[in-house]
């Protein structure tokens, strides 16, 4: 399913939105060790200052709350998000990216635990007008949402453009990247993310005309009902590569270190987002 979504509550033009297909496979990275969890998740200065994705669960008030039972499980998701990061850019272009989290004390990713009026829980839209009149409307954050409710994925905010240039819009907030229960998993949550990130702008050559692509494997393509013929299905461009990899060939919307004849070199480029931790 995907939908077009405007965005209503900015004032702004409209944004890109998409949900992911719920069947994808999960690619288990590594098994639960036994004691204490070791998190990937890299820290960056004081946890908190400056451009951040801000990972938050929201429920009702009138639910139970399960932030803590939950906690561990989304702490695993964002080191699986990371960790694709990492294999990016190592794989396009080089150099390390990492996403910059709100961290903890311990290094670990903070999750906020946002209780909203029952009514709020309505739709993704009211969990995000509720959410941020609580305060969660901060310019230099993108906002990782896990809802305790049945729905998949929805990533939206104010937009940008295929400008390069740290002045695009979609290095900058607040956006809003909003998963469900029934999409609650690290490849759903990472594809939300890289909605607000700016992936895929419909310039890039495989783009859908949905905000996605179609030359597989990718984390970011499906065929969302708007793949241009030719090729008329999503191809098999990046075979035998893991299914939620990040961009297929570095030539749609990441890439560390793009040459000259690619698309990237000239347009938004995910990989100099300032939401990136670069090493
Ligand atoms: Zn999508």
């Amino acid at each position: 399913m995907i939908r077009r979504k405007r965005a209503m509550a900015f004032g702004a033009a409209a944004i890109l939105a998409g949900a992911l297909a719920a069947t994808a496979p999960v690619t288990t990275t590594a098994a639960a060790a036994p004691g204490p969890v070791a998190h990937s998740t890299v820290c960056d200065g004081d946890g908190t200052s400056g451009k951040r994705v801000q990972p938050l669960y929201v429920h009702s008030t009138d639910q139970p709350d399960r932030h803590d039972e939950l906690v561990d499980q989304f702490r695993g998701f964002a080191d699986q998000i990371d960790d694709d990061f990492v294999e990016a850019a190592q794989r396009l272009g080089g150099g390390v990216r990492h996403v910059r989290f709100t961290t903890d004390g311990d290094c670990h990713i903070t999750l906020d635990d946002v209780a909203i009026d029952p009514a709020a829980m309505d739709t993704v839209d009211t969990i995000t007008d509720a959410i941020k009149a609580q305060g969660y409307d901060h310019q230099d954050r993108k906002y990782l949402v896990w809802y305790d409710k049945d729905g998949c994925g929805l990533a939206f905010g104010n937009g940008g453009d295929d400008r390069p240039g740290a002045d695009n819009p979609y290095n900058a907030g607040p956006h809003y990247a909003t998963i469900g229960t029934g999409c609650w998993s690290w490849q759903a949550s990472g594809h939300e993310l890289l909605h607000t990130l700016g992936a895929v702008q419909s310039s890039a050559p495989n783009a859908t005309s949905n905000g996605h692509c179609w030359d597989d494997e990718d984390i970011m393509c499906y065929d969302d009902g708007g793949i241009p013929d030719p090729p008329g299905g999503l191809v098999k461009a990046c075979e035998g590569a893991p299914e939620n990899q990040i961009d297929c060939n570095g030539d749609d919307y990441f890439n560390t270190n793009p040459p000259e004849d690619n698309y990237l070199a000239t347009h938004w480029n995910v990989a100099n987002s300032d939401y990136l931790i670069r090493q």
